[in-house]
């Protein structure tokens, strides 16, 4: 049956043109907030306004989760808007708009946090009405801990058995206060490791990242991506290209684990159907740097950046621009933590 899905999947994929949804994150929206995590309400008023004069269709995560479990293909020029950390003025600010807009949206919130009142948090009574109004609440982890790796002194295994707690307290909570259970984790800093990964994938969970790119049928389930909309992202221009991405069709990602190891700069690799783009034309970056992708074969590549990656979180990114799809690119962001 499995093997069935994959079969009829891949057709889907060879037949139908480039499909694509782009998950968006927004965190505050105010103008007294850190800028680098806020858009202004008038900037998110401008989002919605040109999803909707540019006929993309903003859908739920729901939906999306489904035809990605499904196999189906996903919505075409979907757009999937998020916000992380339960702001109040989520719902003071934002809830207002995105209702007159009548769009859904998901909220990962961090039950602990709230608990604790840490900051200008939603309180549970806002959770519970904009849950009551369809706003979708999903799990940021207990705590909004790091959770890549262990603690100092700390086990693989303990480590593994507490990040197993953190994920479940903050799920039985959501459901105790709004009745909703879907089991979609955003990793708190989009920090993730292979070790945790599987975990995710052992409790029946989707990961969802903060590193960039679009998501497609072959998108792996425990590190789906999302566009930063915030800041230096929320210019229109810059806004409208990360629309118009689509999603690689990788086969293979080489077990790439997002954890730097020893192995600094870290090497990446990768199989993909080259469908719809010339591979001449694929080009990945470090930063500023142009890597030099080296093909091993008809369809695997691998990239290493020169010199060794800074501490703290990076990315490679690797472009190609559509042949089926004017001014679309398919974009695939690598995560890198590298905290030695
Ligand atoms: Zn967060």
């Amino acid at each position: 049956m499995k093997l069935l899905l994959s079969f009829c999947s891949l057709l889907l994929s060879l037949t139908l043109p480039a499909q694509a949804a782009v998950m968006l994150i927004y965190h505050h929206v105010a103008s007294d907030t850190p800028r680098v995590s806020s858009v202004s309400a008038d900037e998110l008023r401008g989002h919605l306004q040109y999803f909707k004069d540019n006929n993309f269709q903003v859908i739920g995560l729901d939906l999306l989760i489904k035809q990605l479990r499904e196999g189906t293909p996903v919505a075409d020029n979907a757009v999937v808007i998020t916000f992380d950390d339960s702001y109040e003025n989520n719902f003071t600010t934002a809830h207002p708009i995105l209702q007159q807009f009548g769009y859904p949206y998901t909220i990962f919130i961090s039950p602990g946090s709230i608990d604790k009142g840490d900051g200008p948090l939603l309180n549970w009574q806002q959770v519970k009405q904009m849950s009551d109004d369809g706003v979708l609440i999903a799990n940021h982890a207990m705590w909004h801990e790091h959770m890549a790796k262990p603690a100092a002194g700390e086990t693989e295994q303990q480590w593994l058995a507490r990040m197993q707690q953190s994920i479940s307290a903050a799920e039985d909570k959501i459901e105790q206060v709004t009745g909703q259970r879907h089991q979609w984790l955003a990793y708190p800093y989009g920090e993730y490791s292979a070790p945790l990964e599987q975990l995710v994938s052992e409790l029946g969970f989707i990961g969802i990242g903060q590193h960039s790119g679009a998501v497609g049928n072959n998108s792996a389930l425990t590190r789906l991506p999302r566009f930063p909309a915030a800041g230096r992202y929320a210019d229109l221009t810059d806004l409208a290209q990360k629309l118009r991405t689509l999603a690689f069709n990788i086969t293979d990602y080489h077990s790439v684990d997002p954890l730097v190891n020893g192995v600094n700069p870290p090497q990446l690799t990768l199989s993909l159907q080259i469908t719809d783009f010339n591979r001449t034309q694929l080009q990945c970056f470090a930063g500023a740097e142009v890597l030099k992708p080296e093909w091993l074969n008809d369809n695997t590549f691998t990239v290493t950046a020169s010199k060794s990656l800074a501490t703290g979180r990076s990315r490679y990114n690797c472009t190609a621009p559509s042949q089926s799809k004017k001014g679309y690119f398919y974009w695939y962001s690598q995560p890198w933590l590298n905290q030695p």
